[in-house]
């Protein structure tokens, strides 16, 4: 599990660094108990504030703005976008201080994600896949293999985002599968899609603000999430995703410290921009990663994506910082327990049915369980197994995909209902989620 972390941000730069020398100078001991971005906040004004108003309003804080983030799928709908503000105040201080001052419509703290990966673990052979299959000793599963067997292995035509760190979109059981067709292929060195962003070949990096999504070892997690969504099935090698054929995208922002709010909104309203204007059809995004406390931001980030019939597909969570699974609708775990329409929290259930010890759960905000325990997916050294409520939320992502491979005119409320009405109900999952079921695609 890797740890949040203290960005030692230096207040003369204009521009955000999350550098590799910048992670090494911040040994991982800072970040657990400070779960956002010590002396810096987001801020956002009441439209039509004047600059002096604006700056008045940031003088009481001390605050020197490090950038502005007004995204294209802001502007879309008009949206005001906000300030990373930096300030020699405590962060709690900070919003003390702007909380109601005039002009300002909210303020809270750059919040620090981590991803859901509870830990890898030795791989059973026999049971590599355990989570693709429906029946025998691997009853529990979410029997993607029936819809294999109907011919039901995905689309290249669908599309989904995976927000998290990269993916290696080489991989021999990825390749192909991982591509923006907007700048695949077309001419390096030029915004072919004019989105914004020069070469987002396989997608962007929003930590490094880069290009370069996939950055080595270290993005293991996203690999892995990639494979469980969109592994290539039929090569005779390796593994199979839900889908054998599907469209991703890497919006990186999750770096070897976690991610921030700020760089999680851009990454949220990238995969939304080429939807709304690019025109992908873009089913989902899958958000295996969570921490930090309620933000406006990433709230109203998630909500633009539901306006434009996006899925957030993400991880419950595993547990608190004890490793100890919580009920998230008494302590909300975001962005799972965020209450927008367009979202499915997924827990993780083990190959016997049982939840897993450490995926959080609740009736309102955990929708379902599927598999998480003993995972078998890509990783860039090859194939490995790993557990968490995030490698339960890509077979959901990949549900979805799948769903809109066989079902081209469904909505993304369609394929919402057609994944909760399908569950199968598991005993575990009663009075722990709110389907009271585990993830079943057999029908997709
Ligand atoms: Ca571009």
């Amino acid at each position: 599990m890797l740890t949040a972390c203290k960005k030692d941000l230096k207040p003369s730069s204009g521009v955000e660094e999350f550098s590799e020398a910048t992670r090494s100078d911040n040994p991982v001991a800072q970040a657990a108990s400070d779960p956002y971005v010590s002396n810096e906040v987001l801020v956002r004004f009441v439209e039509g504030t004047s600059e002096t108003g604006r700056a008045n309003a940031l003088a009481r804080i001390g605050g020197n703005v490090q950038e502005k983030v007004l995204t294209n799928a802001m502007k879309q709908v008009g949206a005001e976008g906000f300030y990373v503000v930096r300030t020699p105040l405590a962060v709690l201080m900070a919003i003390d201080k702007m909380k109601g001052v005039e002009g300002v419509a909210s303020i809270e703290p750059n919040y620090v994600y981590t991803h859901d990966a509870a830990s890898n673990d030795t791989y059973y052979l026999n049971n590599q896949l355990w989570g693709m299959y429906g029946g025998g000793t691997n009853q529990y599963g979410c029997d993607a293999d029936a819809a294999w067997t109907a011919g039901h292995t995905g689309s290249s035509s669908v599309y989904v985002g995976i927000i998290d760190e990269g993916a290696k979109f080489d991989h021999e059981d990825l390749s192909g599968n991982i591509k923006n067709p907007g700048e695949f292929g077309k001419t390096a060195g030029v915004d072919d899609d004019g989105n914004g962003y020069i070469d987002d070949i396989y997608g962007w990096d929003f930590a490094g603000n880069d290009k370069t999504t996939y950055d080595g070892t270290g993005d293991d997690h996203g690999t892995h999430v990639a494979g469980t969504i969109g592994a290539l099935g039929g090569n005779g090698k390796g593994v199979a995703g839900v889908n054998w054929n599907v469209t991703m995208i890497s919006a990186k922002f999750l770096g070897a410290n976690g991610g921030t709010t700020a760089n999680a909104v851009k990454a949220v309203d990238y995969i939304t921009d080429l939807k709304t204007r690019r025109g992908l059809n873009i089913v989902a995004t899958n958000n295996s990663w969570g921490g930090g406390g309620y933000s406006q931001a990433l709230y109203d980030a998630i909500e633009r994506a539901n306006q434009a019939g996006i899925l957030f597909i993400a991880a419950a969570g595993n547990g608190n910082q004890g490793g100890k699974a919580i009920n998230i609708d008494s302590r909300p775990s975001y962005p799972a327990s965020y209450n927008n329409s367009n979202i499915i929290s997924v827990a993780a259930i083990s190959s016997n049915g049982a939840i897993a010890s450490f995926s959080n759960y609740g009736t309102i905000s955990v929708d379902l369980g599927a598999p998480g325990v003993g995972i078998y997916s890509t990783l860039p050294s090859g194939y490995g197994s790993y557990s968490g409520t995030s490698m339960a939320t890509p077979h959901v992502t990949g549900a979805a995909a799948l769903y809109k491979s066989t079902h081209a005119a469904a909505t993304a409320v369609d394929i919402k209902s057609a994944i909760l009405g399908s569950v199968t109900p598991t005993a575990s999952l009663n009075g722990k989620t709110a389907t009271g079921g585990r993830l079943n695609v057999s029908g997709f």
